[in-house]
């Protein structure tokens, strides 16, 4: 970023046990007075300016931090927890399913769209005094990245979207999020939600992505294998924004493949979790825990609709991404990534669950059933699996060798395009993924291809090529 100091710290050369960490407690129990969470809300705006300069972990500034949640922590001994409900999460999830098509934002039809329309969407909400939105810098592009928070409750929640600008299923759930807080303010939801806890929200972490619908950002940089070296002003942006609000909960929303089962079974992943490791060994410590349990209450929201489509996602620790990186420094995280549903290509369903099970889980929290929920649910939860492709040709008669005698076969085929339909179309891409005994895979679709003589010839293994292709080899 212009102006900014080349030199920038990583989140791997900071304390682990730093800032972030000593700034947590739950307080769920707190009653604050309203003006004095406003003026420390106004002060941690301040330090994410002073961090977004340094972009360093800073004891120093965070020890005003200690010493309020210390503050807020005597507090919450001394009070009791009146409004504690005895609602579930799947009932509460349950309710605001039932809600959604009164607050969801209706213009949004399709899964790609710029950070201008977002903006549209977004900015009516802020005449609403309940949403405040700050500036937090400039991408790549110069497109203003902005973060939108609602609440003024003790407990600060950290949630980021579409750092890769081709998956904005959680951005569509953030703006319909927003309008339920607007159209729906007396709902106890979204009181409970507004009275402890302060959301902070920043969707569409990288606008210059999402502008031509890629992963990338517009320097060509992976945003999640940035938080590191922090070359990307978006990196910095997402770095400061967590030195600066210390929060005890983190997002990090995501879309992923729709290529995958939950584990072993036949069921297309829906929604993958993931409580990121802190190191190598996969440790917990009480900051992953924490996120386990959360992961287990959004699960227990999530399943009633999906029943058997919420898988886990790979837990290898990725020192280069943001998640493991948040939650190694002290905010609990989950990450959420959106994957299949049938006949629901621009994932609004997806949207639905994401916005739903979203707002039922922060209830969770701010109820506290988060903290007494096992997280053994979480390690139960089966891990994502890739069985699946998009088109399965099954029981060709292929014969690639011309002296040795053909075999049968099952084709595995994947399209990709502009559309995130998985049948054949005009103007898409193949990709022969694998040929031979798929029947541990699934296909979106199957062909009995009863023997039938295919000829591949021409095509290479994993190399695309225009799916209208296919009709001459499988037949219509
Ligand atoms: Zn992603």
């Amino acid at each position: 970023m212009k102006g900014e100091p080349q030199k920038q710290r990583s989140f791997q050369s900071e304390n682990p046990s730093g800032p972030c960490v000593g700034g947590r407690t739950h307080g769920r129990r707190t009653r604050e007075p309203i003006r004095r969470v406003r003026l420390r809300h106004a002060m941690t705006l301040h330090r994410f300016r002073e961090a977004q300069r340094r972009t360093t972990g800073v004891a120093a500034k965070n020890q005003y931090i200690i010493a309020m949640m210390a503050f807020l922590a005597l507090v919450m001994l001394a009070t009791g927890d009146p409004d504690m409900s005895s609602a579930s999460d799947s009932s509460v999830a349950r309710e605001l399913f039932t809600l959604y098509e009164q607050f969801m934002q209706p213009d949004i039809q399709k899964r790609r769209f710029t950070q201008a329309q977002m903006f549209d969407w977004l900015t009516p909400l802020l005449q609403s005094s309940d949403i405040r939105s700050t500036d937090l810098g400039r991408s790549a592009e110069g497109r203003m990245i902005r973060l939108y928070s609602y609440g003024t409750g003790p407990i600060r929640v950290l949630l980021w979207s579409q750092m890769h600008g081709d998956e904005s299923t959680a951005t569509m759930a953030l703006i319909d999020m927003l309008r339920f807080f607007t159209r729906h303010s007396d709902h106890p939801v979204a009181r409970m939600i507004r009275e402890r806890l302060t959301l902070l929200m920043i969707p569409m972490l990288n606008p210059d992505g999402a502008e031509r619908f890629t992963r990338r950002t517009a320097q060509n940089i992976d945003l999640n294998r940035d938080a590191r070296s922090l070359v990307t002003p978006e990196a910095v942006i997402l770095k400061s924004a967590c030195d600066a609000f210390a929060p005890a909960y983190g997002f990090n929303l995501h879309d992923q493949d729709r290529h995958y089962t939950v584990g072993t079974t036949r069921k297309p992943t829906v929604i993958a979790l993931l409580a990121p490791p802190v190191n190598e060994e996969k440790t917990d410590n009480v900051v992953r825990l924490r996120a386990k349990r959360v992961a287990a209450v959004l699960r227990g929201a999530l399943e009633q609709f999906v029943p058997g489509h919420v898988a886990k996602w790979d837990d290898t620790f990725e020192p280069r991404a943001f998640g493991d990186n948040i939650q190694r420094r002290g905010t609990s995280t989950v990450l959420i990534e959106s994957g299949w549903w049938a006949d629901d290509p621009e994932k609004m369903f997806l949207r639905k669950l994401n916005c739903t099970g979203l707002l039922a889980t922060l209830d969770g929290i701010a109820h506290g059933r988060t903290d007494e929920v096992d997280a053994g649910v979480y390690e139960s939860i089966p891990f994502n699996t890739k069985r699946i492709y998009d088109v399965i040709y099954r029981n060709a008669t292929y014969q690639a060798v011309p002296d040795a005698p053909p075999v049968r076969v099952d084709v595995g085929v994947n399209v990709t395009g502009a559309s995130a339909d998985t049948t054949v179309g005009k103007g898409q891409t193949a990709t022969v993924e694998d040929v031979g005994d798929l029947s541990t895979f699934s296909g979106f679709t199957e062909r009995d291809l009863e023997g039938k003589r295919v000829d591949l010839s021409g095509i290479v293994l994993e190399t695309p090529f225009p799916a209208e292709e296919l009709n001459r080899i499988f037949g219509n």
